[in-house]
């Protein structure tokens, strides 16, 4: 598994045209057109890296800069510019991009780039998270309690990995619903809490005493790192 780069552009040409060539140097890759989606990915799938156009149709590329850097410092961020295009802010970079790349560029230099920062950030491509007695591959997809292996739907698996992916960061019910369920689904809060209690019959050792996800009264849900 290469890699993880999520890719956002508005701009379906530019958008295949990048992937493309990242697929063709062993990249795993995730694409968002917008930057709520975005968002939403980086959340529930924490990339290694974030290919960022700056303007997008609903946010501002600066704007999801800023956040990826105080929410999730290690992930990198490349910003795409067109030439001219607020250069002198992408230039200073004190937003936490890790670098810029000015619109039409030569995928190979796009690569080297990435690679440099793959390297410079000395980062371990992640097969498999742990915390505490659990083990989530996220290849295979499946989730290990003390080396035993536990049966999980789909939804739950991404309900899980949205928490391992967010520890000991509260997560309001509408954010799990919108990071698990999509954009667009119109559906009662509710649902989480019920997924929720059979995530937990599955993993806690007490589920009526929840170790691992904390209710946090009219909030939502927290996995707290006990280890
Ligand atoms: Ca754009």
């Amino acid at each position: 598994m290469g890699a993880r780069i999520l890719v956002v552009e508005d701009e379906r040409s530019i958008r295949s045209f990048i992937i493309t060539n990242l697929k063709r140097n062993g990249f795993e890759v995730l694409e968002a057109e917008r930057g709520h989606e975005a968002l939403r990915l980086v959340k529930l799938e924490k990339p290694d890296l974030v290919l960022l156009d700056i303007k997008l149709p609903d946010l501002d590329g600066f704007q999801i800069c800023k956040e990826i850097s105080s929410s999730y410092p290690e992930i990198s961020v490349i910003m795409l510019t067109a030439l001219g295009q607020d250069l002198d802010k992408v230039k200073g970079l004190e937003l936490g991009a890790d670098d810029y790349i000015i619109k039409p560029f030569n995928p190979m230099v796009l690569i080297a780039r990435i690679k440099a920062i793959l390297r410079r950030t000395n980062k371990k491509i992640q097969k498999e998270v742990c915390t505490g007695p659990f083990r989530v591959d996220l290849e295979a997809q499946s989730i290990y309690k003390n080396d035993v292996l536990l049966e999980f739907t789909p939804r739950e698996f991404c309900l899980m990995k949205v928490f391992i992916n967010n520890i000991n960061k509260a997560l309001s019910r509408d954010e799990i619903l919108n990071l698990v369920w999509g954009e667009d689904f119109i559906g009662d809060p509710k649902t989480v809490d019920v997924h929720i209690r059979r995530l937990r019959e599955k993993i806690e050792d007490n589920p009526s005493k929840p170790q691992y996800i904390e209710t946090l009264w009219g909030r939502g849900y927290l996995w707290r790192k006990g280890d």
